[in-house]
């Protein structure tokens, strides 16, 4: 497999190998999550156990210590071929433990900031903290998000809600952008909070096509307290900034590798379970439209596998020019650009796979209790995630290479 996503860092080859041990074991659940739409809790107990939950947390805390961005996604890829909603689920946890830990990384200098900043570092590897995140809202985008924090007396309430709030189930903590204004002007922000605040309010109404084990319920905030130090600033409310650009891309893009883990897991299906079928005492393999089809199949594999790897691979050496300084708007674009072309090429893959991988099934595949009748329906949330939909990202990119990227 020339083109298979392979770890790069010493970190990543933890994460891999840890995934890949939970492949089959995930693989046992699925089915049931799928059919009851239901969380399979086991599973994140399980990612707490091998470490997988603490990948980003630093060495010295406990964690992997992971860095790389492009060996994040092997580790989403290879958890997605067990299980999809989990992979997709884990992702949102990551994104944010990941931010926590390069403000620790950042810390360092200042001994008493650094402890504190630990402690919640402390608590994910002792599978206490699990972290969903939200920028979803109905009737708007992520750059214009309407869930507001006001300040009151000791803090902020927030307000509003939020959509496809995925894992928020079985989490502790929820990360989120929104609004908030000041005499400084209309900002975005983001902060975290325990789920068991106050005025937060989980709907438990996730019954969806696909992604049935992803737990992706609304949250309504009805006067939700969090502590005046809680909000962070991450550029001007309504109008892309290099935080923003840079948040949106490098929480997004590792989803993507959950789609190809899905495509991965209905390609194996398909051929190994051809291996073993005859039709008129011959065997399928033989015949030159499956032959053909298997074929498709394995070079779209290896076209999808080699985009997400330059994808991955460019973003680790973006990331490795920002310690020399911060980068540009337009730079940050760029970076943007590249996770859309990949996340399109991806996208529209994966699902081809897996809709020749149920014409090389026949019948059976289409069954409800077949696997490849999940991966179907669960590959088909692909396109959807953000920042920019089917509709909007080819524009994007075009913006992008004319150099005139969107504004607000
Ligand atoms: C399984 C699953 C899990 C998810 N988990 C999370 C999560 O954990 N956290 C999170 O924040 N989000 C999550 N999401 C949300 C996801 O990332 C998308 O934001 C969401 O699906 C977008 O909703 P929509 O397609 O209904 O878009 P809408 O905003 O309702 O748009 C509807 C359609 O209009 C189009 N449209 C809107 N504006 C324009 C425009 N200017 N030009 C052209 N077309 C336009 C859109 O492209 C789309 O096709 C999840 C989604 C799914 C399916």
């Amino acid at each position: 497999m020339t083109f298979a996503l392979t770890p790069k860092t010493a970190a990543g080859r933890r994460l891999r190998s840890a995934a890949e041990e939970l492949i089959p074991v995930f693989q046992e659940r699925v089915q049931a999550a799928d059919a009851d739409n239901k969380m399979p809790g086991e599973n994140y107990t399980d990612l707490f156990r091998c470490g997988i939950a603490a990948a980003f947390v630093p060495s010295e805390l406990g964690g992997f210590g992971l860095e790389s961005v492009h060996d994040w996604i092997v580790g989403i890829t290879t958890l997605a071929r067990g299980d999809a909603s989990t992979a997709i689920a884990i992702n949102m946890h990551l994104g944010v433990s990941r931010g926590m830990a390069g403000a620790y990384q950042g810390s360092l200098k200042k001994p008493e900031v650094a402890r504190k900043l630990a402690k919640p570092l402390e608590d994910i590897v002792g599978g206490n903290m699990l972290i969903c995140a939200t920028a979803t809202e109905p009737g708007t985008d992520n750059l214009h998000p309407l869930t507001e924090a006001k300040p009151v007396a000791g803090g902020w309430r927030i307000d509003g809600q939020k959509i496809f709030v995925t894992l928020s189930p079985l989490a502790t903590h929820l990360g989120m952008n929104l609004r908030m204004r000041d005499d400084e002007g209309d900002h975005l922000v983001t902060t975290l909070l325990p789920m068991d605040t106050p005025g937060l309010i989980p709907q438990d109404d996730w019954d969806a096509l696909g992604m049935r084990g992803s737990g992706s319920q609304s949250v309504i905030f009805d006067g939700a307290r969090v502590p005046p130090g809680a909000i962070r600033k991450l550029g001007p409310w309504g109008r892309w900034s290099v935080g923003m650009v840079m948040n949106r891309a490098l929480a997004n893009l590792p989803l993507v590798g959950a789609f190809l883990g899905v495509a991965e897991a209905a390609y194996d299906i398909a051929v190994d379970q051809l291996g073993n079928r005859q039709r008129v005492g011959k065997p399928v393999a033989g015949f030159s439209g499956v032959q053909t089809l298997v074929g498709e199949m394995d070079i779209e594999l290896a076209k999808c596998r080699a985009i997400l790897t330059a994808a991955g691979e460019a973003t680790d050496r973006f990331l490795a020019q920002t310690r020399q300084g911060p980068p540009t708007l337009e730079e940050a674009h760029e970076l943007m650009k590249d996770y859309q072309t990949a996340k399109w090429v991806v996208n529209r893959g994966a699902i081809d796979i897996v809709s020749k991988a149920m014409d090389l099934m026949g019948g059976s595949g289409y069954t409800q209790r077949h696997p490849l009748a999940r991966l179907y329906r669960d590959v088909r949330a692909g396109p959807f995630m953000q920042p920019f939909a089917p509709t909007e990202a080819r524009q994007y990119v075009g913006q992008v290479v004319l150099g005139h990227p969107p504004v607000d």
